[in-house]
């Protein structure tokens, strides 16, 4: 499990920025980007100067790391997302920002979106009263999401809520911490995702 959590902060260090994927401390001076900001290995602190291609792959592993999410699945989810009406690129993000693991650490019951997978595997939460174990599953609005009632994980949820106490909750989103739920008000925008992508490089590498 160390070695894992010493993974994730590499692959911050390959990406040359904070993805926010172990929690608390990624706020602290003990994050690997505040303390060693080049890239991992021998040759990490050369900096290479990257080709078009380069730089469009990079966003695209950028993005995977930060929703978590592997090859396939993230093709997948470009297809569907070229497929829908509107921007490929800005589909893809809100296609990603619709996952229910990304939507537990949105409220802040994850502490960061590999804890709120985990959880999500653990049968924590219920979608519109039914047990949802599916981290990829994609909400809709209208969608209640809610810690269930007979998880002794409750406390750790519990716990995350008052440690993230200060991280903003997204518009889209509605968060009643009393009854541990929160409601998918509408789909996410554009205007709405905060993490740093140019998306259009994603488009562009798929599009070769
Ligand atoms: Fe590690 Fe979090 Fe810092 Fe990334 S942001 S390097 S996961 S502590």
């Amino acid at each position: 499990m160390s070695r894992y959590k010493e993974e994730q902060c590499r692959i911050c260090r390959r990406e040359g920025q904070k993805l926010f994927l172990k929690g608390s401390r990624c706020y602290t001076d003990k994050c690997a980007i505040s303390r060693r900001n080049y890239a991992p290995g021998e040759h990490g602190q050369k900096k290479a100067k990257l080709s078009e291609y380069g730089i469009q792959l990079r966003e695209k592993q950028k993005t995977k790391a930060f929703y978590g999410v592997r090859e396939n699945q993230f093709r997948k989810y470009f297809e569907m997302a070229s497929n829908r009406k509107g921007i490929t690129g800005e589909n893809l993000l809100i296609l990603l920002e619709s996952r229910l693991d990304n939507v537990v650490y949105r409220l802040g019951y994850g502490s960061s979106r590999p804890q709120a997978r985990l959880l999500v595997n653990h049968g924590l939460f219920e979608v519109n009263g039914k047990k949802v174990s599916i981290p990829s599953y994609l909400v809709k609005p209208g969608d209640v999401i809610k810690v269930r009632e007979s998880k002794k994980d409750r406390r750790i949820v519990k716990e995350n809520i008052e440690a993230n106490g200060a991280r903003p909750v997204p518009a889209w989103l509605e968060k009643n911490a009393g009854d541990l739920s929160g409601k998918v008000i509408r789909l996410s925008t554009r205007e709405d995702v905060d993490i740093p992508v140019e998306e259009h490089l994603i488009v562009e590498l798929y599009s070769k």
